[in-house]
């Protein structure tokens, strides 16, 4: 099955990628180390193959994308020349959408319908910061008053790198690597263990949009190679997309070596909010579909929902009798018509299964709370009624199908359970008063609140967390953008008088 660290596509007959890609090359590592992959469908090995960076490896690439900062021709690219790199880039993401839908997939069990989402979003989202490329300016103030007049600088900070969780690889792709780039930076990036393959697959699609060697690279690993970047002395920046207990992590290794600067993106236990006045139909749909999207494992999944008492016999009823409908949308990711898959792997798998264990001990069970199948990593969609507040279900976050229900009684209410978390990441309401969603999503705290709609991050408005859901910036709109440069200002004394 294995040649030269290609392994044979499963089932499209295309050879897939497990190198890591350094400096515009595909390279064995040098650590000797492999993961191996397994599709959460069955099980089944998809490649055991995929080459783990260790500390030389890391070096290499740390190299590489500091060479290509300082001497190589990407200094000297003009920012419509970056431009024109990271249109391409987006082209061919374009014309390849098929075969990296097919590595989310059998790497993660990520749904086609799903992956192409994902994708299609990474693509606009490339070309959203290609056009910024050439129009970072700077701020000019007069000598005013103090007869200094005032120059700041937007640079770029240099190395970067990006580590990233599993469940939407291109999604944090694009948004640690497009503005990075845009800007003038270099980066590396690492994918999760749980799905290298597609960003292994993008470097063949970087070196033919033009990017000079060294300026995009790719590598893989686990926990241990994400450390490596995050404590080297010679990155300037890293962005990390991940759960809070690796953010924290990532956030002391940055401290404890060269204080580079530090973005991250964690989890949630997002709020959806359903008043009495809301559109039932769609509250229904975001509260199911919506929700069960990509199997529940979205960083800003509306995991606790909360019904106000009026509607609440009925929502409830219907949103049962949605969940065990979508059993049957569940099945093989590659399916065009699946819109449930399993879980990423077997670690998360069994995670789920303990909290469902966990969960029938401490609320009712409305549906669900079980394997659905015998084989592979599928979880029923589950719905749990009225947990205790201090029960993990409704406390930590999950990142399955498991939603807990609770209901209330009035806005202050609602609002006060809705914030009583450590989570700060994503908020939903559904209301047709347009006074009142307007003044809960002021009182929300949350990075984004949706009114009566689903999650779906768009291109040019920022994403990231309050209070242990981020730190450190956002992503994504102009804002990911000035977190990837550095001010300068630059001072000049008009009063110093002329030697001629
Ligand atoms: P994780 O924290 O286990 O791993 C994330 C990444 O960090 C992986 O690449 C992993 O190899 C790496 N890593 C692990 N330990 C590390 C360490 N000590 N130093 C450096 N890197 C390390 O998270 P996961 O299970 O892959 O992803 C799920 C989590 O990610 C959930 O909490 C989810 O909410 C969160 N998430 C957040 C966002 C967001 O934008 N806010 C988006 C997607 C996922």
């Amino acid at each position: 099955m294995t040649t030269n660290g290609h392994t044979d596509g499963v089932s499209s007959g295309k050879a897939i990628e497990t190198r890591l890609f350094i400096n515009n090359e595909y390279v064995s590592c040098k650590s000797g180390q492999t993961i191996t992959v397994k599709n959460p469908v069955d099980d089944s090995v998809v490649t055991s193959e995929v080459q783990v960076a260790g500390p030389a490896d890391v070096d290499a690439a740390v190299a590489a994308a500091r060479a290509a900062f300082k001497s190589g021709p990407w200094k000297s690219f003009t920012g419509l020349q970056r431009a024109v790199c990271m249109n391409k880039l987006a082209d061919l993401m374009e014309a390849n959408m098929d075969d990296l839908c097919r590595l989310e997939s059998i790497a993660m069990g990520q749904p086609i319908v799903v992956a192409k989402i994902f994708i299609g979003l990474s693509i606009s989202q490339w070309r959203y910061y290609a056009g910024f490329a050439d129009k970072i300016g700077g701020d000019m103030f007069p000598e005013d008053g103090d007869g200094t007049y005032k120059l700041v600088r937007y640079e770029p900070l240099g190395v970067c790198a990006g580590i990233s969780a599993w469940n939407g690889t291109h999604v944090f792709i694009c948004w640690k690597c497009a503005p990075a780039v845009a800007t003038g930076n270099t980066i590396i990036f690492k994918s999760s263990e749980k799905s290298p393959l597609g960003a292994l697959a993008m470097g063949k699609l970087v070196v033919e949009a033009g990017f000079p060697p060294g300026v995009i690279n790719f590598i893989s690993g686990g926990g241990e190679t994400g450390h490596l970047l995050a404590s080297h002395m010679d990155i300037n920046k890293i962005s990390f997309t991940g759960s809070v207990q690796s953010g924290k992590k990532v956030q002391q290794a940055a401290t404890n070596s060269n204080l580079k600067r530090v973005t991250l993106e964690l989890g949630g236990k997002s709020p959806s909010l359903i008043f009495n006045d809301a559109d039932m139909d769609m509250a229904l749909t975001q509260a199911s579909q919506g929700f069960l999207t990509n199997t529940g494992q979205i960083c800003a999944a509306a995991s606790r929902t909360f019904v106000q008492e009026g509607i609440a016999p009925k929502f409830v009823e219907a949103l049962k009798e949605k969940f065990e409908q979508f059993v049957h949308a569940m099945g093989d990711p590659l399916a065009p018509n699946t819109f449930l898959g399993p879980l990423a792997d077997r670690i998360q798998f069994d995670r789920v299964m303990n909290f469902l264990e966990q969960g029938k001990k401490d609320a009712q069970l409305l549906t669900g709370g079980g394997r659905h199948g015998n084989k592979g990593n599928f979880i029923e969609p589950t719905i749990f009624l009225d947990p205790p507040k201090e029960s993990k279900i409704y406390t930590d976050e999950i990142f399955g199908p498991v939603l807990v229900v609770k209901t209330f009684k009035t806005e202050e209410e609602v609002v006060e359970l809705a914030n009583d978390t450590s989570y700060g990441l994503a908020a939903y309401l559904y209301t047709s008063d347009i006074t009142r969603a307007l003044r809960v999503s002021a009182n929300l705290e949350a990075g984004s609140v949706f009114i009566n709609g689903p999650f779906m991050p768009t291109i040019n408005t920022p994403f990231g967390g309050l209070k242990q859901s981020g730190n450190g910036g956002r992503e994504s709109g102009k804002h990911g953008l000035m977190s990837y440069l550095e001010p300068k200002s630059i001072l000049i004394n008009m009063t110093a008088s002329s030697k001629n």
